[in-house]
């Protein structure tokens, strides 16, 4: 990474100065500076600031350092300094009055010193040149100072493209067609960047990358037609096997779910009509806890995974239920002279274990019907418990 100082006198950033209007951009610098690369939030036209700024300026004080990027030899683009710089190119541009000695003055009628000093000011601006990566670094570094980028937005300044130009087509507008895809399930703005960093997570860990490598292998690529495909097919296969919308699907890692489970047995693992009738009791139900964890469930269960059920964060017994139950039990063991904990008795045991030692049961478990009710409680010890858990 280089990285050099430049003192830059106003009237060389003036030169070539040219505002496009809102959507196509500021360049100066002989028209060598893009002022307002398109990642930028638009100028928030703020008079007070713009003033102050130029009142900084005539007095000769300094401002703080700016940075461009230098993306080739004619061609800079402004990272951090952008409403500083666009207050003074838009005084010169006639754009607003400045009070100078009890006056109110537009820049055309300025004293001839006072306009000199003001196209000799300096700038101070660090130039930055590297390799994308190493101009992420930098960006992020500077970005703590200056104006606040998503790390989307910081990732596509490091990797413009062919590319990238293509996939912001699809994930980039409000109106894109990726939002108008997935709005019931996926979370984020697209105009922050946020539902085209979420399609390259998903498929980033589909490809078993990160999403930085994702666009730096795929930055010349003539356009992002693989991501939109990929985006698609994970939003379809959700449709697919959950065609009931719920608001607690919105904002789950779909892509991921899609990586995770998604195989060429979908059909004989999953039947979109039977979970669609256990995922309405599932919602009902008020022993599942976490309600957002129902599709992952059923996913999991569909893949025959025997812990597909942690996913429904079930209710537990609360601890004052559990010790009243264990006094319970324990009285009773101790004049009965076998163990506390009921399997145990059967076996002919007569241990009596800790309060500590023990675990709170559903003498009928959830999948047959039991709820989490004081007359469902069984303490059992631990080894007990889990043996039975696992049957
Ligand atoms: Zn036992």
């Amino acid at each position: 990474m280089k990285i050099e100082l430049h003192e830059i006198a106003v009237k060389d950033v003036y030169d070539g100065y040219h505002d496009f209007g809102a959507d196509n951009g500021v360049v100066g610098y002989d028209g060598k500076l893009n002022i307002r690369p398109r990642y930028q939030r638009n100028f928030v036209y703020n008079l007070d600031q713009s003033k102050a700024v130029m009142n900084s300026v005539l007095h000769g004080f300094p401002l703080n350092v700016m940075y461009w990027v230098v993306n080739d030899e004619d061609s800079y683009e402004v990272l951090d300094g952008q409403q500083r710089t666009l207050s003074v190119m838009q005084f010169l541009d006639h754009k607003y009055p400045i009070e100078l000695n009890g006056q109110t003055m537009y820049v055309d009628s300025l004293p001839n010193d006072v306009y000199d000093q003001l196209m000799n000011y300096k700038f101070m601006v660090y130039w930055c040149q590297g390799t994308d990566s190493e101009k992420l670094d930098w960006f992020r570094t500077v970005n703590i100072a200056g104006e606040k980028l998503t790390d989307q937005e910081l990732r596509n300044i490091a990797y413009t493209g062919p590319w990238l130009s293509d996939a912001k087509k699809y994930f980039s507008k409000r109106n894109c067609a990726a939002k108008k895809l997935s709005d019931p399930y996926a979370k984020g703005d697209p105009n922050r960047q946020e539902l085209l960093e979420l399609s390259l997570k998903w498929i980033a860990d589909n490809k078993d990358t990160t999403i930085n490598d994702y666009m730096a292998q795929h930055k010349s690529d003539a356009d992002a037609n693989a991501l939109w495909q990929y985006f698609q097919h994970v939003i379809h296969w959700v449709q697919e096997l959950f065609p009931d919308v719920y608001k607690q699907m919105k904002g789950q890692q779909w892509g991921l779910y899609y990586n995770q489970y998604h195989t060429d047995k979908d059909d004989e693992n999953y039947n979109s009509s039977s979970m669609s009738k256990e995922i309405k009791q599932l919602m009902d139900d008020p022993e599942v806890t976490s309600k957002r964890g129902i599709w992952l469930y059923e996913l999991a269960k569909g893949a025959g995974e025997p812990n597909a059920i942690k996913n429904l964060s079930l209710r537990t017994f609360d601890r004052r239920d559990a010790k009243r139950k264990y006094d319970d039990q324990t009285d009773k063991a101790k004049d009965d002279g076998v163990s506390n904990c009921p399997y145990c008795a059967k076996e002919g045991l007569d241990t009596i274990w800790k309060l500590s030692e023990m675990q709170a049961d559903h003498i009928v478990p959830w999948s047959r019907g039991g709820k989490t009710e004081y007359d469902n409680l069984q303490m059992l010890c631990k080894k007990h418990n889990e043996s039975k858990g696992n049957r």
